[in-house]
Formats: C-alpha cells, structure tokens, sequence
C-alpha cells in the first residue's frame, strides 16, 4: 500500500512540473528482491490513484532481475533461484547490485 502511495505522489508531481492534466500510463521498475506482486500493486495503484489525475491510468511494471557481482573475480551474472555463488571462479562472496530497485521510470500524461 505505501509503495502504491509513493508512486502516485512521484507520477502527480512528475505531471505537475509538466503541466500535465491527466497521466495516462506510469512506468514503474521494480527489483525482484522487492517482491511486489503485480496484481496486488496495480490494485492498489488503482485506489490511490481515484479522485487524482492519475486516476484510471496505467501501471505498467517492469520487474528488474537480481544481478550479483563476484568480489574476488569481479564479475557481474544474473542471480537465479537465489543461487549466490559466482559462475566464473565459483566463489560465494557476492555482492548483490541489482533487483532491489524501486522506482517510476517516467509517466506518460497529456
Ligand atoms: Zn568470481
């Protein structure tokens, strides 16, 4: 509920420094460590968005893929099934660098 509510309050000042009337579709990314559920996100996307001019726009979600970076070797590689160990050299001393991310992308309004 409160991630809804930040990416609304994000898309309506984003329309207000465009001047926008009516925000038709927001771009959201999202980490997959983040574990939003899409459904229940754009459910309440939907309920904070009413009486705004965002309401009846579109979330679309893009979820980001958890990538880890090897410390010893400093490779980078997607992390699958929170299987954390480096596919070069086979270390387990991993930093994770993406899929905690949670942001909107830009909105589109008119
Ligand atoms: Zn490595």
């Amino acid at each position: 509920m409160a991630i809804a509510r930040n990416i609304v309050d994000i898309a309506l000042a984003a329309a207000g420094k465009a001047n926008a009337g009516r925000i038709v579709r927001v771009n959201v990314l999202a980490g997959e460590l983040r574990g939003v559920i899409p459904a229940q996100l754009m459910f309440c996307f939907g309920l904070m968005a009413e009486n705004t001019i965002a309401s009846g726009a579109h979330l679309n979600l893009e979820i980001t893929p958890v990538v880890g970076r090897c410390r010893k070797c400093e490779q980078d590689f997607p992390i699958k099934d929170y299987s954390y160990v480096c596919p070069g050299c086979r270390g387990q001393d991993v930093d994770i660098i993406g899929g905690t991310e949670l942001r909107v992308r830009d909105i589109e309004a008119e």
